[in-house]
This record gives C-alpha cells, structure tokens and sequence, in this order.
C-alpha cells in the first residue's frame, strides 16, 4: 500500500520492450496495479480478454468514447486504445500507484489530466535490437511490421516530453530502474502531506521554545 499512490505512465516505441518491463514490475511489486486497457485489436496468442487488454468491437469502443467513459484514447497502428477511467479508480482506491502502457499520444492526455502523473519513456537499446524484437511478433503481417516501424520513428521523438528516459539495456536493470523511479516519486514532499504537518509542528514548537526561553521584558 502507498500512501499517496500516482499514475505511472510507461510508453516506447514498438518492440521498446516496455510490456515485459511493466509484467515483471507487477510480478515483483505489490504497490503497483495495472490499469487494463480496452482495445479495438485481436487478441495475440495467450493474451487473456480481461487481463492483457478488455477486447473490444470498434462499436463497442466507441460507445465508451462517447459515454466518457475513457480517461484517454488513441489510435495506434490503425486500432483503438483506451484508458478506462474506472480502472484507474479501481486501482488508486485499492491504495497502489497505476501502472499504464500507453502510447505517448495517450501520455499527453493522462499529463493534461493528471499533472501529478510520473511519465517514464523506455529508450531501446539500439535500432538493430529494435528492429529485431519488431520482426519477432510472427503474429503481424509485413504491413503491419512497417507501419510500427514508421511509428516508432515519430514515437521516439515524443521522448523529450517524459520526465524519466530508461534504457532497455538488460530487463532486471531496467526493471530496478522504474523502481527506484517509483521510490524517488513517493518521496516528494507533495506527496508527503503527513511530514508537512510534522515540519509544521517542530517549527511551531521551536518558536514557542524560543518565546520560553527568551525573558520577556519588564
Ligand atoms: P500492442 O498492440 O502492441 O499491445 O500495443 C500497441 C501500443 O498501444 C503500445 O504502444 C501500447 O502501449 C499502446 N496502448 C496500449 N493500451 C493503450 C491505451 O489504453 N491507450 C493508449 N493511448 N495506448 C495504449
């Protein structure tokens, strides 16, 4: 449980490697929650609807945009995703941050909503590698593979906005990266209002020391 729990935003570019790097932070960490993203694409083989994204019809999808129901959306690849609002709830009421992978349109989106929301952007560790792990998804066709590549091009220039860059060096260093991300954040006096109060009191209790030992003049 955290006391003051903020909205992690993790975004790359395709095949950036950022969708292991968040399942081994929500294996490893309890003070996180994965906000599950609904989207207008095909299940991949051994996503789970429900747990992986909320797979939806584009009408579906739609009805949802225009109910509000979306903290953000985008259309990334020529498929719809989208932020649902009550999984954000969900997961800040249960008292844990939430963890979204999103693209950096929907980045944007969560910032101008959500100005307290910590934004880290995974940087691959080369092109070659990059563009290998994008050839790796057998699931896509050639067009597909093209069309992430042109993005992860204009994806990569959206760096410069993030508060945090993380290198996908090696999974278990970048993984202790984000966490040491999360730790700096909790520890910003905004989100410490208790020690405010606790700064408060040592002050007024020094001042009134100070009044006590001063001998007030006759
Ligand atoms: P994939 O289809 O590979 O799972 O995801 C494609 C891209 O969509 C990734 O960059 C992923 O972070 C992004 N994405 C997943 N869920 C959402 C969402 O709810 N909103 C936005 N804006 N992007 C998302």
């Amino acid at each position: 449980m955290s006391g003051h729990p903020f909205l992690l935003v993790l975004s790359a570019p395709s095949g950036g490697g950022k969708t292991t790097i968040a399942r081994e932070l929500l294996r490893s960490r309890t003070d996180l929650g994965y906000s599950v993203s609904c989207t207008t694409r095909a299940p991949r083989v051994g996503e789970v609807d429900g747990v992986d994204y909320h797979f939806v019809s584009p009408e579906a999808f739609e009805a949802r945009v225009a109910s509000g129901a979306f903290a953000e959306w985008a259309e990334v690849h020529g498929r719809r995703y989208g932020t649902l609002r009550s999984e954000v709830e969900r997961v800040l009421s249960s008292g844990r941050h939430v963890l979204l992978d999103i693209d950096v349109q929907g980045a944007r989106q969560v910032v101008a909503a959500f100005p307290e929301a910590v934004t880290v952007f995974i940087v691959p560790p080369s092109v070659e590698i990059l563009v290998s792990r994008l050839q790796g998804r057998q699931s896509e066709s050639t067009e597909a593979f093209q069309v992430r590549l042109r993005n992860a091009r204009h994806e990569l220039r959206d760096a410069e906005r993030y508060q945090y860059l993380v290198e996908n060096d090696e999974l278990a260093h970048a993984v202790r990266r984000v966490g040491e991300i999360i730790e700096s954040e909790e520890l910003r006096r905004e989100r410490l209002p208790v020690l405010g109060q606790k700064v408060e009191a040592v002050i007024a209790r020094l001042v009134d020391g100070l009044e006590r030992a001063v001998p007030a003049p006759t």
